[in-house]
């Protein structure tokens, strides 16, 4: 088994290397404790999480750099191998979100407890499950020794669940880290996700006049200047956007989730305002989607005399493409692969929600998402993960590892 010049490995040789030094008693433990710091995200302090997350990868030998724009949000890079080679970059988040009601969980929040062959607890599955099956991965790819043609980093995050401004943000605009593929880990039942949706989230504002609510011929009514908009919407466009397809993803969609207008009762109303929450799929652009919404507000606000819209994109949410990297792309391939041999999904799909995995998509780099554990339970009482789950994925990650940044025989 030794290596010597000139007579490479193979990667089964690689890969069975590294699938030994997986162990489920040690990744268990790893995410028990990681689950057992109440990282919640707001405030966000996540020191503990990322100290606890750094030692292992420190004392394997792992060169460390943290980058942080708060006291309280580190964010930690754990690097090994030549920099002269391809970069892949790992990354996931140890942020979590509150608790919620507490008297709606029947585990221990921060408890971390065993029942059923699954881990009980906040941030269970989102997303300590990929930040430990990641870091166990590395680790194993560190002590079985595998000979290194390009660089694996490992990049855990504090700040996620409030909009990675202090997280992911932040790393992918750090010099020096020049990734040729990432991988985020969130969670997508270990299926290869080649990309997310991206979103358009625009916001209506009514402009009416007022009047007394006994007389109100003699204002302009911004409630039911609104009410026509969104009806129109629903009727002219929303039909449409079904039609509009990726094989990647479900359609393209649109949903009115949050109204606000009134003064008073005996008022006629002067302002009313909504936000469409607008996912748009890979060919749709957002400036084009608040245009077309705009286009059908203008003329439905004619039925009420007076009134006046306006239209925009929220700055925070609103304009961000979907993406979607090729399934022909190395990155992918080595995912499928890593499936294919361990029996799981090899059928490519994509991601509804929203990730950090934007940031580095937005750059042109070749991004999926990848990780152990159903969004559906996500920031819900009694969050769980499934430990096959977590195996699975820490192995998994290994061999996308090995196979694109080890070297081996061809
Ligand atoms: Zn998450």
């Amino acid at each position: 088994m030794g290596q010597h010049i000139g007579q490479k490995q193979t990667l089964q040789e690689l890969e069975e290397n590294v699938l030994a030094r997986i162990d489920q008693e040690e990744v268990i433990a790893f995410h028990q404790g990681l689950v057992r710091i109440p990282s919640i995200n707001p405030p966000g302090d996540c020191r503990d999480a990322i100290d606890f997350v750094e030692k292992p990868l420190r004392d394997a030998g792992f060169e460390i750099e943290r980058v942080q724009d708060l006291d309280i949000m580190p964010n930690v890079i754990a690097s090994i191998g030549p920099k002269d080679g391809k970069t892949l970059l790992v990354n996931a988040h140890v942020d979590v979100v509150p608790i919620g009601e507490r008297d709606a969980w029947t585990h221990e929040p921060f408890g971390a407890e065993i029942a059923d062959g699954r881990v009980y607890g906040r941030g269970a599955g989102d997303d300590k499950a990929s930040v430990a099956a990641q870091v166990m991965a590395a680790l194993a790819v560190k002590r079985a020794g595998i000979p290194l043609a390009g660089r694996l980093v490992i990049n855990q995050l504090s700040d996620e669940e409030v909009g990675g401004v202090h997280g992911a943000a932040l790393v992918s605009a750090h010099e020096g880290l020049n990734p040729d593929w990432v991988i985020n880990g969130e969670q997508t039942l270990n299926r290869v996700c080649v990309g997310e949706k991206g979103s358009a989230g625009t916001i209506i504002t009514v402009h009416g006049k007022t009047a007394h609510g006994a007389l109100p011929w003699e204002g302009a009514n911004a409630i039911e200047g609104l009410a026509e908009v969104i009806v129109a919407l629903r009727r002219e466009l929303w039909p449409d956007l079904e039609n509009r397809t990726h094989w990647a993803f479900k359609p393209s969609s649109a949903s009115t989730n949050l109204v606000e207008g009134g003064v008073k009762s005996n008022v006629v109303p002067d302002k009313a305002s909504c936000f469409i929450d607008r996912r748009i799929v890979p060919g749709e652009d957002p400036d084009e989607c608040r245009q077309e919404i705009d286009d059908i507000a203008q003329r439905a606000i004619k039925n009420v005399p007076g009134a006046s819209v306006t239209v925009e994109l929220m700055s925070e949410i609103g304009g961000r493409k979907a993406s979607a990297a090729p399934v022909e792309d190395p990155l992918v391939q080595a995912m499928l692969q890593a499936n294919e041999r361990l029996g799981l999904s090899t059928e490519p799909t994509g991601f509804s929600m929203g990730t950090d995995g934007r940031f580095w998509a937005e750059k042109g780099i070749p991004t999926i998402i990848y990780g152990p554990g159903d969004p559906s339970l996500a920031h819900k009482p009694d969050e769980w993960i499934g430990i096959d789950e977590i195996m699975a994925a820490a192995r998994a990650y290994a061999i996308a590892m090995v196979r694109l940044v080890g070297d081996y025989a061809e």
